[in-house]
């Protein structure tokens, strides 16, 4: 099939703006566009005056400090197309803005046709990195209103400023913030499109430009803490020990072989014991007592719920095991979002009339479209990532794997805008 010889005109416009922002706002450490701060407001002042000079087109702030544009339509159905411009200070120049900037081009190219049958939206989520106050996904959970303002108001960055008084240096009121949720709910929205980087190594161990990505992965983390009793190292022989940290050791191992179990090709799930505390941790005592958090993810809710009582099961058997107690305490807990099945059918297409071939992966972060799942039809696409790097100035997609990556995803606005259209 021969492909729309406008796309890779489209797609090197993407990667000279990608190349412009870095310019203007990266120094020798990386990109600098941490959210609220004074070159973040510079890199919107770039992206407005470029909505201004190119569509004719005014930024609305919505009351959680979220960009949009829109360029309406026939219809009031409406596809909307995201990414976040803030970063992680030394970040890199791919993360967020590959998203806002491939949507710019979208929006581009809608504008350039006679007819417009339906409503297309930009979306710039707003401290998606949560870098500055260490809450993420803040624009978008206020618009997806599942943000609890209280959890934010009093944040403090390190100068002592508060999240509430940076938000309103950029004209944004804490106590509106969810406010951008009945502006959401007023969208007629039939689809949401975002393009990240993958921010892992999994497409580059396919050697695969791009894939298709089927969800956020679902996270079961906790801690738990096992007490037997400290002891004298000499005089205490084996059989009588209550060590802690055998038992908390032996529930590791134990959680690897659970995640490598429900391991599937395509269907990847992860565990993680990156907490262990031992107490008195001394060289010549028997541990009493040991902390050791559990971290795990999965994509499908059935199979996390599974591991999760498998897990348990083992720390159950690893207490008894080594005759010390357990109890577990609950950290923090999200259910999987999977994406929408059309639009990942729809997404493959796409991705394997530039590219041959249509990996599906699923992401480990969790980004904005997350937020986006419970209102409307979601999907992302992955761009390859070099060595797996992110969050830091090395973060790159080969400029063939970049190109390739955005042709396929702006194929995929196209054949969305047409299904949307045909109803
Ligand atoms: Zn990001």
């Amino acid at each position: 099939m021969a492909t729309d010889p406008t796309l890779a005109a489209s797609a090197k416009r993407v990667i000279a703006d990608l190349k412009e922002l870095a310019q203007l706002t990266s120094d020798a450490n990386g990109a600098q566009r941490v959210a609220w701060g004074p070159i973040f407001k510079k890199t919107r002042a770039w992206f407005a005056e470029k909505v201004k000079r190119e569509l004719n087109l005014d930024i609305h702030l919505d009351s959680a400090g979220n960009q949009w544009v829109t360029i309406p339509g026939d219809s009031d159905a409406a596809i909307l197309v995201a990414g976040h411009l803030d970063s992680v200070p030394n970040g890199g120049w791919l993360d967020g803005c590959l998203g806002t900037l491939s949507a710019l081009e979208i929006l581009r190219r809608y504008a350039a046709r006679p007819n417009k049958p339906v409503t297309l939206k930009l979306v710039d989520w707003a401290d998606e990195e949560g870098a500055r106050f260490g809450r993420s996904l803040v624009g978008s959970s206020a618009a997806g209103g599942s943000l609890n303002i209280e959890d934010i108001r009093n944040l403090k960055d390190r100068e002592g400023i508060t999240q509430a008084e940076a938000l309103k240096d950029c004209g944004v009121n804490i106590d509106r913030m969810l406010d951008a949720h009945k502006e959401l709910k007023q969208i007629n929205a039939k689809a949401y499109l975002e393009l990240h980087i993958e921010q892992g190594p999994v497409l580059e161990s396919m050697q695969k430009p791009t894939g298709v990505v089927l969800g956020t992965f679902g996270v079961e983390r906790h801690t738990l803490k096992f007490t037997g009793q400290a002891a004298h190292s000499g005089s205490t022989p084996i059989p009588m020990r209550r060590d802690a940290f055998l038992a908390a050791a032996q529930f590791a191992l134990a959680v690897r072989e659970i995640g490598l179990k429900y391991s599937k090709p395509g269907a990847n799930v992860v565990c993680t014991c990156g907490i262990v505390k031992v107490e008195p941790c001394i060289v010549t005592a028997v541990p009493g007592v040991c902390e050791i958090s559990i971290d795990q993810r999965a994509l499908n809710a059935d199979v996390l719920a599974n591991m999760l009582k498998e897990a348990k099961e083992a720390a159950t058997k690893a207490a008894q095991d080594n005759n010390v107690a357990l109890e577990w305490k609950k950290l923090w807990t999200i259910e999987p979002r999977p994406f929408d099945p059309k639009l990942i059918a729809l997404a493959e297409d796409a991705v394997r009339e530039i590219t041959g071939d249509a990996p599906k992966l699923p992401s480990g972060p969790l980004h904005d479209s997350a937020e986006m799942v419970p209102h409307m039809p979601v999907i992302m696409m992955f761009a390859y990532s070099s060595r797996g790097l992110s969050h830091c100035k090395e973060e790159d997609t080969p400029i063939e794997h970049l190109d390739q990556t955005l042709q396929a995803f702006l194929l995929l606005a196209d054949k969305c805008l047409a299904n949307v259209a045909a109803g």
